[in-house]
């Protein structure tokens, strides 16, 4: 049985200050929980937010990565940099990076394969826009990032690697995949993680959903065979509303 991973991603939101507080209370809240836990806060608050979550069962997330290690790449941040602040996960090809900066899957996949070299865990995002689901292309889309993000990791990386399913459609807008719908596109991507590295690794292989999960919806997405979790954005910014979902 895979464990729940429930990972809030602040986007960008919150001081220095706010993110702390907001950290002080997940840390309280979320002790002894059963499931498996991380926050990303933007990058000006994981030092902080470092201080307050360790020690903790909380991982530090950031939300992205750059593709080179070093040099002349102004406004990028490095994944030594990252490691430096104790980040341990890092979110790779969310949809506001894929579609807001234009970030490829060539792009994502340099990413993914220079932070598993690092040894950081990667939560690689894959998911359809509106009018590719109206297409009927959502799993041709869902195949393509998720072979194309995974292009050269090695079968001993991928139990470093979780995918989240987030159809672009429903982050930020208060529609939600029916736990039906979600669960389809969770279990064909199961199935080209096993077509790339076998039955086994698919298996274990844990798969989010994103996209306006909230109290009221997280248990009956959860419940589905290949819904391992969720990739929270607009619930993630208040105790109240993440750790309702964090034990869904
Ligand atoms: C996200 O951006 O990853 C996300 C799922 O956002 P929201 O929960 O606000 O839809």
């Amino acid at each position: 049985m895979r464990q729940h991973y429930i990972a809030g991603n602040w986007k960008m939101n919150k001081t220095k200050g706010e993110a702390v507080e907001l950290a002080r209370g997940l840390v309280a809240a979320l002790k002894g929980g059963k499931n498996k836990y991380m926050i990303a806060p933007p990058f000006t608050a994981l030092d902080a937010v470092s201080q307050v979550v360790r020690g903790s069962n909380i991982r530090l997330g950031a939300q992205n990565m750059s593709t080179d290690e070093s040099g002349a790449h102004t406004g990028e941040v490095s994944a030594l940099m990252l490691k430096d602040l104790g980040v341990q996960t890092v979110i790779l090809g969310h949809s506001e990076r894929r579609h807001i900066y234009k970030e490829d899957d060539a792009a994502v996949n340099k990413k993914v394969r220079l932070a598993l070299k690092h040894g950081f865990e990667v939560i690689l995002c894959v998911g359809e826009l509106l009018a590719e689901r109206e297409a009927g292309k959502a799993e041709a889309v869902c195949e393509a990032q998720t072979r194309k993000g995974l292009e050269g990791v090695a079968e001993a990386e991928l139990k470093n690697v979780v995918i989240a399913y987030e159809p672009v459609w429903a982050i930020g807008t208060g529609k939600t995949a029916t736990p039906e719908d979600a669960e389809a596109i969770h279990k064909f991507t199961r199935g080209i993680v096993a077509s790339l590295y076998g039955k086994q690794a698919a298996d274990s292989i844990i798969i989010q959903y994103g996209g306006s999960m909230k109290a009221e919806n997280a248990a009956a997405l959860l419940a589905q065979n290949d819904i391992d979790g969720g990739l929270i954005g607009g619930a993630a910014l208040k105790a109240d509303t993440f750790v309702p979902i964090c034990s869904a």
